[in-house]
Order: C-alpha cells, then structure tokens, then sequence
C-alpha cells in the first residue's frame, strides 16, 4: 500500500536526520474517518518496515497490526480529533527545537518571512508527564490553529495535510531553531519591523491566495 510505505520512508527520513534517536518520536497519518495507520510503541524509526505500521481507532484502540500501541498516541488522537483539517502528524525530538522548548521559548516572534508564512506561530505547550492525559492536554490552547508547537523539556510536534508536509514543516522548525541559535551566538535577533509583516501577510493573501489565520500570527 502506497501510504504505509510514504510513511515508513518518512520516519527513515526523521531518524537519518537527527530529529529522533533510539526508539523516540512517533509517526502517523489518517486513514478514513475510522482509522489511524501509526507507528508502533518500542521500534527505532531508523528500521522501521511497512509491516511494523499498525492502525488504531480515534480512541487508541489497537485494530490491526501486531505492535503495541504507544502511549504518545494521545499526541495524535487529539490532533485527528480536533481537526478535521489535520491528516497527518509527526513527534519527534529534535535537538535545537528541543532546546528551545528545554529553556521554555516558543518560536513565537517574526524573524525570518518564510517562517512566518510556512510554520506560523510556534507556541510552548507547558510541561507534561508523557504517557498522561496531561500531555494532549497541554495542546488543547493552541490544538484550533496552529501547525507545529513545542513540548516543554520534552520535544515538538507538526501537523500536516499529508505525510510530507507534516514532515517538511518538522524539518523546517528545526531548520528555524538551528539558524536562530546561530544567531545568538553572534548577538541577539532582530524581528522584522512591524509594518514589513503587515506587508508580507499581505502579499501572501494577495499574491499566493495563503490565509493567516489570525490566532497564528506573530507577536512583538
Ligand atoms: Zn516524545
């Protein structure tokens, strides 16, 4: 099946990119409206297969496969749940995303025009206890608008239409991360000057049809 081998090539991709190690992070798409194809819980997304790919139902029940289901489906199931929008999600823990939800800072503020326009607002979900309730918990405040949040002392999650563009907006995050860190060691970030971003939301409604949600826009 075309989807279950997309996403196995994906989670090869996270793993060979540094954005997970061992056994982390967990990889998922919508199926239909019954079911959810998901990494299982113990696999290395380095060796993952086609077949190790099991399916789950909006609860988090176990349907087909013979992996186990893992506790960071929560993360999912309340994207999927929430958003009819969502089709796809990707966990992982990235090294500078992570530091950044490590010293408690979203990537909320406009720095760099492309950012602004593919990630949105990055907001920090306040710390959780994985495996609990409380981790979907902390994404209900921003679960309505936003692509990519992080998890406090923990790691980050994307969301996507398809498999590809949860994984392009994770590769993006961490991309933003490691530049603005850069960044940092030299002085502090400028953000762009307030009227510029008027102009580029503008541009991006006008020229490319792309609608900001509001809720999704940068801070100053
Ligand atoms: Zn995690």
């Amino acid at each position: 099946m075309q989807i279950r081998k997309e996403l196995t090539e994906i989670c090869h991709k996270v793993y060979d990119k540094g954005f997970v190690s061992a056994y982390d992070g967990n990889l998922s798409v919508r199926l239909d409206d019954q079911k959810i194809l998901i990494t299982p819980s113990g696999k290395c997304k380095g060796e993952i297969a086609e077949d190790d790919l099991i399916e789950i139902d909006y609860n988090g029940k176990l349907l087909a496969g013979n992996g186990k289901v893992s506790t960071e489906a929560k993360i999912h199931l309340v994207a999927y749940n929430k958003r009819k929008d969502v089709s796809a999600v990707v966990h992982c823990h990235p090294v500078y995303a992570t530091a950044f939800a490590t010293v408690g800072e979203g990537l909320t503020h406009p720095v760099f025009p492309e950012v602004v326009l593919a990630l949105g607002k990055v907001p920090l979900c306040r710390y959780a206890t994985p495996s609990t309730d409380e981790l979907p918990d902390s994404m209900l405040p921003f679960i309505d608008y936003a692509w990519a949040m992080l998890f406090e002392n923990h790691g980050a999650v994307t969301f996507g239409k398809n498999i590809k563009g949860a994984y392009f907006r994770m590769d993006k995050l961490e991309h933003t991360a490691h530049t603005l860190i850069a960044a940092r060691v030299l002085g502090r970030e400028k953000t762009l000057p307030r009227n510029k971003l008027k102009e580029l939301y503008d541009i991006a409604e006008e020229v490319y049809g792309i609608k900001t949600d509001k809720r999704n826009r940068m801070d100053f």
